[in-house]
């Protein structure tokens, strides 16, 4: 059995799923779950629809007659009339959608946000199911929601393993090719939950682990793991080879091509990761695997923009102390912030975080209870593994200010505005 995952990019348009049909053909899709995300910018669709819908606007409406007929269009391009086609299952869909915004009266933001984007991945996959049956690649079109599930923690929700395992070895059973969604999961309730954006990847690794998969394979618009990523790097290196701890921190520095949740179910069960263009599917691409580092051994230079740097100091001049420490970290958790980098002196320190859920605000009041409060939004962070002093120049170089630099044995960050 093999896991393989297309991502928005690769199923972005009718041309696209074609193209995924080649792959198949040409890789064999017999014993294969393949794991589909929501077609294109679908999801990022959906947050704006979201965004309206919680303002009361109308015009939510308005997006969601958008996402639909752009889903329609690509049926259009795809069948022909006489064709056995998802027509009724996507007008089915969205109706659906929409009557679920119509009669919700919960106030809870993700709890509705969880219930919305999942039809990203439900209307995507139907369509690459029936386009793959008339094709004459066999397949069954598999609810993830019926197998993947998890707490009540919506938009990040936490897996019940236990549960996962023993309902995907069910419902996969004499199942020779299954097309399902990635992303999306069920609580114990059956309401909708998210593994956190890009968490199709996890998917695949959570189908690829329960089935003893051979490998998983991730198709994307890139060649493999470059040592940069190319959308702000003019001169990138392909990494041929990766050992699982590599790859893990370099998804934790934010790689952003390999989801962080994905390795460490193929590192326990020591299953290969192969990261693949969908253009140049013959090319070998990336492995991940149990291996010494990486090959090449390159600099690899991470990139997170959007990052904000908090400075604090005590009200009365005196030391920053654990005390101190733990109220900030607790103040972290509660806000959900990613904290990224931290640096601390006598009487400051400095935190460099994510704000994922828009909780900036809120973080600031309770923290000013305490502390003084600097505030720098839409600094930039950048991490270099394995970095040399070429490397360090090249960051240095970029004419922006440092406010932050840190240094380890094998890897230096900083800070930049
Ligand atoms: P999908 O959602 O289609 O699976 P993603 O957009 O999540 O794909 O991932 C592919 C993108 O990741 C690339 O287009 C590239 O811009 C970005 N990326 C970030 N870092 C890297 C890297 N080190 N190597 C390759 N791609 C990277
Ligand atoms: N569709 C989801 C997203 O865009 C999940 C994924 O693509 O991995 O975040
Ligand atoms: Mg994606």
């Amino acid at each position: 059995m093999k896991v393989f995952k297309f991502g928005g990019a690769s199923v972005k348009d009718s041309k696209s799923i074609k193209n995924v049909t080649r792959i198949l053909k040409l890789k064999g899709y017999h014993d294969t779950i393949i794991v589909v995300s929501a077609m294109g910018k679908t999801t990022n669709a959906l947050e704006f629809l979201i965004k309206d819908y919680m303002k009361g606007k109308s015009s939510y409406l308005t997006i969601l007659e958008k996402i639909k007929d752009d889903h329609l269009k690509i049926i259009n391009d795809l069948f022909k009339e006489s064709d056995k086609s998802p027509y009724n299952d996507i007008i089915d869909l969205t109706k659906s959608l929409s009557s679920f915004l119509k009669m919700n009266k919960s106030k809870n933001h993700s709890f509705i946000y969880d219930q919305v984007v999942c039809f990203g991945e439900l209307i995507s996959t139907k369509i690459i199911s029936f386009y793959l049956e008339m094709e004459g690649l066999k397949n069954h079109w598999l609810d993830v929601r019926n197998c993947i599930k998890t707490d009540s923690y919506y938009r990040n929700a936490g897996l019940n393993w236990k549960e996962t395992q023993k309902l995907i070895k069910n419902e996969t059973k004499n199942k020779i090719t299954i097309v399902t969604q990635g992303f999306i999961a069920s609580d114990t309730e059956g309401y909708s939950t998210t593994l956190g954006r890009e968490g199709s990847d996890y998917t695949a690794a959570i189908f690829a682990f329960v089935l003893n998969a051979t490998s998983l394979t991730i198709w994307k618009d890139v060649p493999g793991v470059l040592n940069a990523d190319p959308r702000y790097f003019k001169k990138t290196q392909l990494l041929k080879k990766i050992s699982y701890r590599e790859a893990i921190e370099l998804a934790y520095y934010g790689a952003s091509v390999i989801h962080p949740k994905t390795l460490q179910p193929l590192q326990q069960k020591k299953i290969p990761l192969f990261v693949k263009s969908f253009e140049n599917p013959h090319q070998e691409g990336t492995k991940v695997f149990e291996s010494s580092q990486l090959d090449p051994l390159v600099p690899c230079f991470i990139l997170k923009k959007n990052q904000i740097l908090l400075e604090l100091s005590t009200l009365d001049f005196s030391f920053i102390v654990e005390e101190n420490i733990s109220q900030i970290f607790s103040l972290m958790d509660k806000y959900k912030m990613r904290v990224e980098m931290i640096q601390n002196s006598a009487i400051s320190f400095a935190v460099c975080i994510n704000d994922r859920y828009g909780k900036l605000n809120n973080l600031v009041s309770e923290l000013s209870l305490k502390f003084k409060v600097g505030v720098k939004e839409n600094v930039s962070l950048h991490t270099i593994r394995h970095f040399n002093i070429s490397s360090i120049q090249e960051i240095k170089g970029l004419g922006k200010k440092i406010l932050l630099e840190q240094r380890t044995y094998k890897t230096a960050q900083f800070v930049l505005m």
